[in-house]
C-alpha cells in the first residue's frame, strides 16, 4: 500500500493512497462539517458543506469524495472555505422552514448546529418555501419533506444497505423531492419499514412516529443492549426518558449490525410498557379461563405434567421447541434438559430453517 504525505492545516499526516480528504482530516483530528456524507454510505457529494481548499486546484473540492493520489497541501478552515460553507448553508436555509421549536430533531440536528456555528443569515435569500403535506399515513415513520435538504442519505441507505430502492429523487430543479414511485405513501410501496432512512436523516424530515412529542433529544438517555427478537443479536440503544422507552436506535460501531436494524428491532418495542403484557404465569382451568399463578406453582405444575406424560407414554411422547429469542446458552440448557432430564431427542428450534 502506497503511503502519501500530506499537509493539512499545517499538520503533516501520512495516509494510504486513495484516502479521502475527509478521512485524512479525521485521522489528523480535524473535523470537517458535512451533511450528505455518512460513513456507512458511498459519498454523494451533493451538499457541498464539506468543501476544502487544495493548493493548486482552482475551485474548492468536496472533501468526502476527493481522494488523495499525490502529496497535497489542504486548508479545511481558511476564510475562503468558511465563506463558501456559510453561503451553502444560507442557500439550504432559504427553503427550510426553520421550525426548530417544534421539531423532533431539535438538539440533535446537524443543520441546526452548523447554522449556529457559521452564524448563517437564515433569511438572506428569500424563496418561497415548499408546502408539502406532512405524511403520517404509515404506522412508523413521519415524513416532513418541508425539512428535507435533499442530501440523499435516505435514498442511498435504502439502495445500498437495505437493497430496497423504495425512495428516490423525483422531479427536477426547485421541485425536486424524495419520494416513492408515483409519490404514494410508504405503506403502499414495498417498504420494509426498517427505518434505516430515519436513522441517517440529518434533519427532522424523517422521524419515528412513536416518539413524536414524547421527549426532547437532550432528555433521552441511551441504554445499550441486544435486540430481543432473533438470534442475530443486533446492538440497540434504548432511548429512555422517565424509565419509559421512547424509541430505539442502533449504534454505528463495530457491532454485528453496524447501525442497521429491521422493523421489529427498531419499532417493535411497545410490548415493554404495554398494559396487556404478561407479568406472571397464567394457568388455564377446566373451563378454559386463565388465572394468575406464581412462578413456583407454574414450574411445579409443568414438572408434574411432564412426569405424568413420561410415565404413561414414554419420553418420546414429549417434544421441545425452543426460541430464537433465547440466548445460545439458554438454548443449550434447554436441549440439555430435553435430552438428559426428559430423555428425548425431540428438540427443535424456530430458526432452524
Ligand atoms: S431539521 Fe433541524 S434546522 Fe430544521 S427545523 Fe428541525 S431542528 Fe431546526
Ligand atoms: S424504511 Fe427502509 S425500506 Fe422503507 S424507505 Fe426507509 S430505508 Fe427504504
Ligand atoms: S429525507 Fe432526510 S435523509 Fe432524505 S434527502 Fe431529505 S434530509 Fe436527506
Amino acid at each position: 500500500m502506497e503511503i502519501i504525505k500530506i499537509n493539512i492545516d499545517n499538520q503533516q499526516v501520512q495516509v494510504p493512497k486513495g484516502t479521502t480528504i475527509l478521512k485524512a482530516a479525521e485521522i489528523a483530528g480535524i473535523e470537517i462539517p458535512n451533511l450528505c456524507f455518512h460513513k456507512r454510505l458511498n459519498p454523494n457529494s451533493v451538499c457541498r458543506v464539506c468543501v476544502v481548499e487544495v493548493k493548486g486546484e482552482s475551485s474548492l473540492v468536496s472533501s468526502c469524495s476527493y481522494t488523495i493520489e499525490k502529496e497535497l497541501t489542504i486548508y479545511t478552515d481558511n476564510e475562503r472555505v468558511k465563506t463558501a460553507r456559510k453561503l451553502v448553508l444560507e442557500l439550504i436555509m432559504s427553503t427550510h422552514p426553520n421550525d426548530c421549536l417544534l421539531c423532533e430533531n431539535n438538539g440533535s440536528c446537524k443543520l441546526q448546529d452548523y447554522a449556529y456555528q457559521y452564524e448563517v443569515e437564515v433569511f438572506k435569500f428569500t424563496r418561497e418555501r415548499p408546502k408539502y403535506n406532512i405524511d403520517k399515513s404509515n404506522p412508523f415513520i413521519i415524513r416532513d419533506y418541508n425539512k428535507c435538504i435533499l442530501c440523499g442519505r435516505c435514498v442511498s441507505i435504502c439502495h445500498q444497505e437495505q437493497c430496497s430502492d423504495i425512495i428516490n429523487y423525483t422531479h427536477r430543479g426547485f421541485d425536486t423531492k424524495v419520494s416513492t414511485y408515483f409519490d404514494r405513501g410508504l405503506e403502499e410501496s414495498s417498504c420494509a419499514f426498517c427505518g434505516q432512512c430515519v436513522s441517517v436523516c440529518p434533519t427532522g424530515a424523517l422521524s419515528e412516529k412513536v416518539a413524536k412529542g414524547k421527549a426532547r433529544s437532550w432528555e433521552l438517555k441511551k441504554v445499550n443492549t441486544i435486540c430481543p427478537y432473533c438470534g442475530c443479536g443486533c446492538s440497540i440503544d434504548l432511548n429512555v426518558k422517565d424509565n419509559q422507552v421512547i424509541k430505539v436506535t442502533s449504534p454505528e460501531n463495530e457491532s454485528i449490525n453496524n447501525g442497521n436494524l429491521c422493523v421489529k428491532g427498531r419499532f417493535g418495542f411497545d410490548f415493554i410498557n404495554h398494559p396487556e403484557r404478561l407479568k406472571s404465569p397464567l394457568l388455564k382451568d377446566k373451563n378454559g379461563n386463565f388465572k394468575e399463578i406464581s412462578w413456583h406453582e407454574a414450574i411445579t405444575t409443568i414438572a408434574s405434567k411432564l412426569r405424568e406424560i413420561k410415565d404413561n407414554y414414554g419420553s418420546n411422547a414429549i417434544a421441545g421447541l425452543s426460541s430464537a429469542k433465547c440466548t445460545n446458552e439458554e438454548n443449550y440448557v434447554f436441549q440439555k434438559f430435553m435430552r438428559a432430564a426428559i430423555g428425548t431427542n425431540n428438540i427443535d428450534h424456530c430458526a432452524r430453517l
